[in-house]
């Protein structure tokens, strides 16, 4: 059943109610929203176990109750008071081991009331940033508490032992209660838990992709593309064929030169783009360094890597960057070389990945000295 809008907005305000100023910084704020709700609980826990001794005519039982609902609501207004919210936590834990102590000394083991140890054993290992040093002795304690009522009831008999049925009353009063709380904290703390890790792998993508992508240009960088050709060939179980082409911008140096560093950034920009859309279908277009980028077409043999760089070439050549004033073109010259790579060669992936794209390199370098604006294959 999905709740209605009404509905909605109240829960919302409760629980932003229960979020409210979390004053200690030492303390996480889920920590002290698990207290108070844990509180709260306690505070119907305690209303209804006065009540439920009240029916039953157990007068003098019935002050401890209501003494702890008492207290448990001045701690509860205290977590909403910076100076005191460090106070709150000790309190509540020592609000609960007197609770525990004193009913089960009055009212005997039967009337269930120390399965609260658990709540309690739990609470210590979730809501605070101590550490193990600090918690396990404090379980420990806890454990200890447990047995020793246990121990002590053997031999000593409740001083306001209740009537025949109170106890199955109040067993089933105070299993509820740590049944509904414990489901609870563990609700609040696991969907933490899950938001915490989510959170942390989205950072951590987010932190990849920075790590793989060149900041100006937006295309990946060398590290990118050199894992991305590894893996290409480390997951196929046939030989893969690609083609690897380097293109380098003719006089660049003359651009920045002439227009200013600014100017080159902004060609830089604008040809990634049409390297980009160009590369699309066929595999990738990474920035190799400076004005340097490699073109990895994954399936596509040398003639028809050719032909693409060839249509890209004439669009460079007719591209014009508007500068300010200044319409800028340039030209690019790109070395072309295919290959053979498999994972169960003699020679190891990154040495093949290496020697094709230093035969392109060779390739660009022949285009360089014989005029430039060509594709040497
Ligand atoms: P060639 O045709 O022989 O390649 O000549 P070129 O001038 O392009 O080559 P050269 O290696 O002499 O100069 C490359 C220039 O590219 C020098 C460097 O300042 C510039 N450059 C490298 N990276 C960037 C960048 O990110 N932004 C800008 N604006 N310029 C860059
Ligand atoms: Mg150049
Ligand atoms: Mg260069």
């Amino acid at each position: 059943m999905t709740p209605q809008p009404g509905e909605m907005r109240k829960m919302d305000k409760i629980r932003e109610y229960l979020l409210r100023d979390i004053g200690n910084e030492m303390e996480s704020g889920r920590a002290m929203y698990l207290v108070r709700v844990t509180l709260l609980g306690e505070l119907v826990y305690f209303a209804l176990f006065s009540v439920v001794l009240l029916l039953f005519r157990q007068w003098k039982g019935s002050a401890l109750p209501l003494l702890c609902f008492v207290i448990s609501l001045i701690i509860f207004r205290g977590t909403y008071h910076r100076s005191k919210t460090e106070w709150t936590l000790p309190l509540f834990y020592l609000l609960s081991l007197f609770w525990i102590v004193i009913a089960i000394v009055l009212f005997g083991w039967d009337c269930g009331i120390q399965h609260l140890l658990f709540v309690l054993l739990v609470l210590i290992f979730t809501t605070s940033y101590s550490s193990m040093s600090v918690k396990i002795p404090l379980g420990l304690m806890v454990y200890a508490v447990r047995m020793g009522l246990y121990f002590y009831t053997l031999s000593v008999e409740p001083f306001l032992p209740f009537p025949p049925g109170l106890n199955h009353v109040m067993q089933f009063l105070d299993t509820t209660m740590v049944y509904l709380l414990l489901i609870l904290i563990m609700s609040v703390f696991a969907s933490d838990t899950l938001r915490a890790e989510s959170r942390l792998a989205n950072a951590n993508r987010k932190l990849n992709n920075l790590a793989d992508t060149d900041p100006l240009t937006k295309l990946p960088n060398r590290r990118y593309v050199l894992r991305h050709i590894e893996e290409c060939i480390s997951n196929s179980s046939d030989p893969i064929c690609p083609t690897v082409a380097i293109g380098d911008i003719d006089f660049f140096k003359k651009v920045n030169d002439t227009y200013g560093h600014e100017a080159g950034d902004r060609v830089l920009e604008i040809l990634s783009e049409l390297f980009q859309k160009t590369m699309e279908p066929y595999g990738l277009c990474a920035r190799w360094g400076g004005e340097e980028f490699l073109f990895f077409f994954e399936h596509l043999n040398l003639d028809n890597a050719f032909y693409v760089l060839n249509d890209l070439l004439e669009k460079i050549r007719l591209t014009v960057i508007p500068f300010g004033e200044q319409q800028i073109k340039v030209t690019m010259t790109f070395g072309v070389e295919d290959a053979l790579l498999k994972r169960s060669a003699q020679v190891e992936i990154p040495k093949q990945v290496d020697s094709v794209i230093q035969k392109a390199d060779k390739k660009l370098y022949m285009g360089k000295q014989h005029g430039r604006n060509q594709i040497v294959a």
